[in-house]
């Protein structure tokens, strides 16, 4: 199923008694959302995602603009016809329920027509528990599972009605982290195999980018970017979705262009053509450094952790916005540690230039 959002917009009265300022927590969103993906809708806490999630739900009603389902206009369906499924961060099981009842208990609260005898309910009810691999736990009550557990059985409840689209919100924020990762997994796997458009809203972007086709970056209200995780890591369009992807973070510098010379303080990193002389911040991903004992780039050597497979090297520039500049370097290049200095040439593709006002990107070209 398809879902189209259209210049979709909430925004809350003033909490604040004394002022009348609003909040919009949505702001003019459009996407259309292509059937049987799952997107992955990212930012920090309080930019707007359980606010976009709710209102394809239907437990929140947009100040303007519209929803499709398909080519169905679900704007004012309430949230028991919409077809969506909803899984919390808190899992919100009935606690005096087994998992069979918790399971069942959309299917029995159908009416009419939509009803399905009490042999298709218990076999749904299995289907949707051998999805999530659950089905040996049927009999227990909540209180005898793990989180983990717990959480596999509201996504089988989710999905026990066949929704049109599935709607998660932040639904591993619970768990540790070992079973955040095995989760993800899981809940990729049933997405794929059960083919429902989903949209998965968390603030992690590491979570975000393992799991999702297609990733939303937002930020107080207003949606930065969108694209494929590896195109907007890639292709970033403003510093604010350079610095939110990757780990370890985007290394951020105040430089200037100057004469076609791409300047870190006094050091020349790179050529370019096209970009008028002017001050700019620049970020460099941290595999974008080269150990190069002729490199344009002079830091101060800090400290090098060895992580294995690579190392990563700490180091100062004054004209860096971070404390310290962080690389990751294969292991198999010695890093001189007895040197005060280390010297990096820059891989072209890694480094951004961004307006110092805007912080919206600046294309250019390697001379
Ligand atoms: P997120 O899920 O990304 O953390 P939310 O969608 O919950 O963000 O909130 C977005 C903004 O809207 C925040 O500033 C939040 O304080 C505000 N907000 C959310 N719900 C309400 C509400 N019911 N009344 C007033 N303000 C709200
Ligand atoms: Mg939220």
């Amino acid at each position: 199923m398809k879902v189209v959002l259209q210049n979709l917009t909430k925004v809350f009265p003033s909490r604040n008694k004394k002022s009348n300022e609003e909040v919009v927590a949505v702001s003019d969103f459009n996407f259309e959302i292509p059937d049987g993906k799952l997107i992955g809708l990212l930012g920090p806490s309080g930019c707007g995602k359980s606010t976009t999630l709710y209102m394809i739900s239907g437990l929140q009603k947009p100040t303007s603009g519209k929803i499709f389902f398909g080519d169905d206009d679900v704007t004012e369906l309430s949230t028991e016809n919409r077809g969506i499924g909803l899984v919390f961060q808190n899992y919100a099981l009935y606690p005096h329920m087994t998992v069979k009842q918790n399971i069942l208990f959309p299917l029995q609260n159908l009416k009419g027509a939509d009803r399905p005898s009490k042999e298709e309910m218990l076999e749904r009810a299995y289907h949707a528990a051998k999805l999530v691999q659950i089905d040996e736990l049927m009999d227990r009550k909540p209180s005898e599972l793990s989180g983990g557990q717990q959480q596999r059985v509201a996504i089988a409840r989710a999905l026990v009605k066949m929704p049109r689209v599935l709607l998660l919100d932040e639904p591993l924020s619970n768990l540790d982290a070992r079973l955040r990762l095995q989760t993800r997994e899981e809940i990729r796997r049933i997405q794929k195999e059960t083919g429902i458009t989903t949209v998965f809203v968390t603030h992690d972007q590491e979570e975000a980018m393992s799991i999702s086709d297609i990733i939303v970056v937002m930020k107080l209200g207003v949606v930065q970017q969108i694209g494929a995780p590896q195109e907007v890591y890639d292709s970033p369009q403003n510093l604010f979705v350079a610095k939110f992807l990757g780990t370890p973070p985007i290394n951020v510098f105040n430089g200037s262009v100057k004469g076609g010379k791409v300047y870190i303080g006094e050091d020349a990193v790179l050529e370019v053509t096209n970009v008028p002389d002017q001050e700019v911040m620049i970020g460099i991903r941290p595999e974008g450094f080269n150990l190069d004992a002729e490199g344009p780039l002079k830091c101060k050597l800090a400290n090098v952790e060895v992580m294995g497979r690579d190392v990563s090297i700490v180091s100062t520039h004054e004209a860096s916005a971070n404390p310290d500049i962080r690389s990751i370097i294969n292991a198999d290049n010695k890093v001189d540690t007895s040197s005060e200095i280390v010297r990096y040439s820059i891989k072209p593709h890694k480094l951004f230039l961004f307006n110092k006002e805007t912080e919206e990107r600046i294309y250019f070209e390697v001379k």
